[in-house]
């Protein structure tokens, strides 16, 4: 037992080795990513149901790279989130998508993902403010994402700093319902406009008596409490039927567009009115 025991240890310590370097490694990149400016901006259309008018954008965080291409966030956000970097990272993308976001025809709204870590950082509605007043956003065209996660965190805290954001009269969206440690007392105790309900549910539209029930239950639910359904994922135009008959106010996914870089988003908004 005791050289299968070393024979493990020998086994293991390499790799373990491998993964701390690497670690590191991405750590330092990511830091030297935001200080040469390697992080981009991609947008996605929000959709009305009913008009298909769009609504919003949602700001998608990328890295260019320069010999991997084009990074995904979920290969970067949760370090960026473990080491505190995400809140200058988070700063950036608010201040970027607002500078956007002036500039789109037609005045969409711009939605901005919030990690849990920026959320609990000091200054957060400070950032948000000099975000809105650099670019001259106007605040009801800004919604900030966020996730149960950070209804985990010291509610009462949670709830002063949700209040001071929305007194800046901006809109304040829960991501990702239905995931992680949904409870339904979350969209009463917290002040949102919106509840955007997971892919995993749109995604089994037609297909599972279970979320349809659900995606049924949380549209009536939030039309009771004046706040606006999204179906995130969506793909089909079964799925957007779906949705529509439920009573899902709007509606996001490929079906309308991929994200798409900054600078295609005027010629995306033209396109999708067109049609
Ligand atoms: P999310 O906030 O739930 O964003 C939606 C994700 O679903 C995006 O992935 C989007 O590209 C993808 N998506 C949209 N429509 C469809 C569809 O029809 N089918 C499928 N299969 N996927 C679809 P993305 O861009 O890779 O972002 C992943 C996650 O990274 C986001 O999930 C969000 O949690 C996080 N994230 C992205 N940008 C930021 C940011 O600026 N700050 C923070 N803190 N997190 C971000
Ligand atoms: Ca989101
Ligand atoms: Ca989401
Ligand atoms: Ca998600």
């Amino acid at each position: 037992a005791k050289s299968e025991g070393r024979g493990r240890w020998r086994f293991f310590e390499p790799a373990m080795d491998a993964a701390m370097q690497l670690r590191r490694a991405l750590e330092i990149e990511l830091r030297r990513a935001l200080l040469l400016g390697e992080f981009e901006l991609y947008y996605q259309p929000i959709v009305d149901v009913a008009s298909r008018h769009v609504t919003g954008l949602e700001a998608l965080l990328r890295w260019r790279h320069p010999e991997r291409g084009l990074v995904p966030p979920d290969a970067f956000i949760p370090l960026a989130e473990e080491i505190g970097l995400i809140v200058p990272i988070g700063e950036w993308v608010l201040a970027r998508a607002c500078a956007d976001a002036a500039g789109w025809p037609g005045a969409p709204r711009v939605a901005v993902n919030l990690s849990p870590a920026q959320f609990a950082s000091r200054g957060l509605v400070e950032v948000v403010e000099a975000a809105l007043r650099d670019s001259g956003l106007d605040p009801t065209r800004l919604e900030l994402e966020i996730t149960e996660t950070v209804m985990l965190q010291d509610s009462q805290a949670t709830l002063q700093t949700l209040h001071r954001l929305k007194a800046l009269g901006l809109r304040i969206a829960m991501d990702d319902f239905g995931t992680g440690y949904s409870s339904l007392s979350y969209l009463q105790r917290f002040p949102f406009d919106k509840v955007k309900i997971d892919r995993s549910f749109t995604s089994e539209l037609g297909l599972s008596r279970q979320s349809d029930a659900i995606v049924q239950a949380v549209t009536d639910l939030c039309a009771g409490l004046d706040m606006v359904t999204t179906a995130e994922g969506v793909e089909t135009e079964n799925q957007l039927q779906t949705l529509s008959q439920r009573g899902c106010r709007e509606a996001q996914g490929f079906l309308f567009s991929r994200p798409q870089p900054a600078a295609s988003v005027p010629e995306m908004l033209r396109s999708l009115s067109d049609e």
